[in-house]
């Protein structure tokens, strides 16, 4: 396997490149850095570059003779995405068109693709399978969708061979605890509680205690940076071995809520953090929770962390060593 991962230098896919170092004959990370931080990545195999840049891509691919791809490289912030939709659909679709057209020009067809849960928008019922209805109620997620269908597409008619995978809400850290979430700015739920434990945040905003949910706050699934890395290994892997197109869900299939989770983080910290209810955030589903029945049936994905404080401990470990992340 040489694989090229774009975005490598990203929160999972820093994660991942650490795991496919260990499988994979050679990994080559290719981030424009607008999100990434180098410092995450061996600078041996790192080329900083641009989707949009097609020269460089098509070199890289060739220089290094590339068989297959993982595509992190996308925004991913929802709220973000609800104020300035031109950047996602440039960024995500158009950049991602211009990676698949590079990568068919060059004869590579294997690709593993960073979907979300932000896919279904809000499910009729949970947890929720890859079958479930699909109507986004974001533009982050409509991004990942029409690309998800445009990869189906250029399955059926170019011979592109490519595994979607579905994260639910990532989190946690390598336990090495050299590695992790480190966005500028931050804007989400367990990496803002724990800069308020760390008494770098006055206070957590709770975005919205009106939700059809048992404390009125959104639930979601979270799951551990270092599961989902595992889960591109074997996706890559099948794709080698001759599997078809395919998507899967990967969560821990257990919902938490924003209170629970803070809690539960207030519980592993030791600290106790100040608490305020905002309005809710524009385009978040009440309840997002996953069945990944599908990826252990079919690639035998077994997620190694299933506890909650576990995988906040993680996170933590993280934070307490790099009180000011990667800077
Ligand atoms: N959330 C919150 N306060 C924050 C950040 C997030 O209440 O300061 C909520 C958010 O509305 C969502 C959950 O926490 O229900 C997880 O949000 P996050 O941004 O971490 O991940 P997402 O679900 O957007 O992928």
């Amino acid at each position: 396997m040489r694989i090229l991962v774009t975005g490598g230098a990203g929160y999972i896919g820093s994660h991942t490149v650490r795991m496919l170092e260990k499988a994979a004959e050679k990994v080559v990370v290719y981030d424009n850095l607008s999100k990434g931080h180098q410092q995450a990545v061996n600078a041996n195999y790192f080329v900083q570059g641009d989707l949009f840049d097609s020269q460089l891509l098509a070199e890289t691919i060739k220089k290094n003779n590339i068989d297959s791809v993982v595509h992190f490289a996308a925004f991913s912030l929802v709220g973000e995405s609800m104020q300035n939709p031109r950047a996602y659909y440039q960024n995500n679709v158009q950049g991602t068109l211009n990676l698949l057209e590079v990568m068919l020009e060059s004869g590579v067809n294997k690709l593993v693709f960073s979907s979300t849960a932000a896919v279904y928008g809000e499910p009729e019922c949970v947890p929720i399978t890859e079958a479930a209805a699909k109507n986004p109620t974001n533009v982050y997620g409509r991004t990942k969708l029409i690309m998800e269908n445009a990869m189906a597409d250029y399955s059926l008619a170019h011979g592109l061979n490519y595994i979607a995978l579905r994260y639910f809400n990532a989190c946690g850290a390598d336990p090495q605890a050299d590695i992790g979430e480190d966005h500028h700015p931050e804007t989400h739920l367990i990496p803002l509680i724990l800069q308020a434990c760390l008494g770098k945040r006055e206070s957590i905003k709770i975005f919205g205690d009106d939700y059809p949910t048992q404390d009125g706050t959104c639930i979601r699934d979270y799951i551990h940076v270092n599961d989902l890395a595992q889960a591109h290994v074997l996706a890559l892997q099948a794709l080698y071995n001759g599997k078809s197109s395919s998507v899967y869900n990967l969560g821990n299939g257990s919902g938490f809520s924003v209170k629970q989770v803070i809690e539960a983080a207030e519980a592993v910290t030791g600290q106790s953090i100040r608490k305020d209810i905002a309005s809710r955030r524009a385009g978040d589903p009440a309840v997002l929770v996953a069945s990944s029945e599908k990826i252990k049936a079919e690639l035998g994905w077994k997620p190694e962390y299933q506890d909650i404080k576990s995988i906040i401990k993680t996170a933590w470990q993280w934070h307490q060593n790099n009180p000011e992340g990667f800077n």
